[in-house]
């Protein structure tokens, strides 16, 4: 069965989206067969990935309010052995429509079931909130991923994300862990950004990834081109620290 990572901090701009795609794309390049799931409205993981809008037919919003079966919402990307259930903007009514829905906490876990063994990772891009679509996440999978961006109140918030960490452990998903924390945008020429990453270490110990994300332009200039980094620019710094991020979730997957 498929490992399942939900990638979440209720802050948005965190790095959240870009961690998806490209830690997904490093798997896929590493042999792996990698489904991304594309829960936020916004759909940036869908157009980062080079997806149209026009050419979705079905997306993410099918398989929560209507149920339709991950295999008909399923899409090809540019990269052999990663796939995306993408997002549109449709899935802004869904915040609202499951709230009436019965079982709708378990939507996305049921639906992943079923496909869950036709691949060897699942990430799932979340929305910057704690509504019914993160709690969909958190109950389908086995961990959290939570990128932490390098800068003043990167703490701030996350006591409550990990609040709702303990709500889904408690009610819906009690085998649900912290997978790791990843720092992000580390700006190199300043001070504050070593700071912070004392500060999360401290906080989470072991739990922090040793690999850490500096900023990198080519992290930012890959989406607007609908490629991965590795695909962008293979010989970047930000294609060569998401690889080694690669390898250090598929050792602690061990
Ligand atoms: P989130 O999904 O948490 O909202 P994103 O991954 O979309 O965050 O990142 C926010 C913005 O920062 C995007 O424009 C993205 O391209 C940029 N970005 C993310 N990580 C980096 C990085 N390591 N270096 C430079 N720019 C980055
Ligand atoms: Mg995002």
């Amino acid at each position: 069965m498929a490992r399942v990572i939900s990638v979440a901090n209720q802050k948005g701009g965190v790095g959240k989206t870009t961690t998806t795609v490209n830690l997904g794309a490093c798997l896929a390049y590493l042999g792996k067969k990698v489904l991304l799931v594309d829960i936020d409205a916004q759909g940036n993981a869908t157009s980062g990935l080079g997806i149209r809008k026009a050419d979705v037919e079905k997306d993410i919003y099918d398989v929560l309010v209507n149920e339709t079966p991950i295999k008909e919402v399923v899409m090809e990307t540019s990269r052999e052995n990663l796939w995306i259930i993408p997002a549109t903007i449709q899935l802004t009514g869904a915040e609202i429509e499951l709230t009436n829905q019965i079982a709708r906490e378990t939507r996305l876990k049921n639906a992943l079931q079923k496909a869950g063994k036709d691949y060897d990772y699942v990430l799932i891009d979340c929305p910057p909130s704690l509504g019914h679509l993160t709690i969909n996440a958190f109950t389908a999978s086995d961990s959290i991923l939570i990128p932490v961006q390098c800068e003043y109140y990167a703490l701030e918030g996350l006591s409550q994300l990990l609040n709702t960490v303990r709500l889904v452990q408690k009610h819906f998903n009690k085998n649900l862990r912290i997978e790791g924390v990843l720092l992000t945008m580390l700006d190199a020429r300043t001070n504050l950004g070593y700071e912070v990453v004392d500060e999360v270490k401290k906080y989470f110990r072991e739990r922090v990834y040793k690999t850490i994300i500096p900023r990198n332009v080519r992290l930012s200039e890959s989406p607007s081109h609908g490629l991965s980094i590795i695909d962008y620019d293979p010989r970047s710094r930000g294609a060569e620290v998401y690889l080694e991020l690669a390898k250090e979730v598929l050792l602690r997957g061990k």
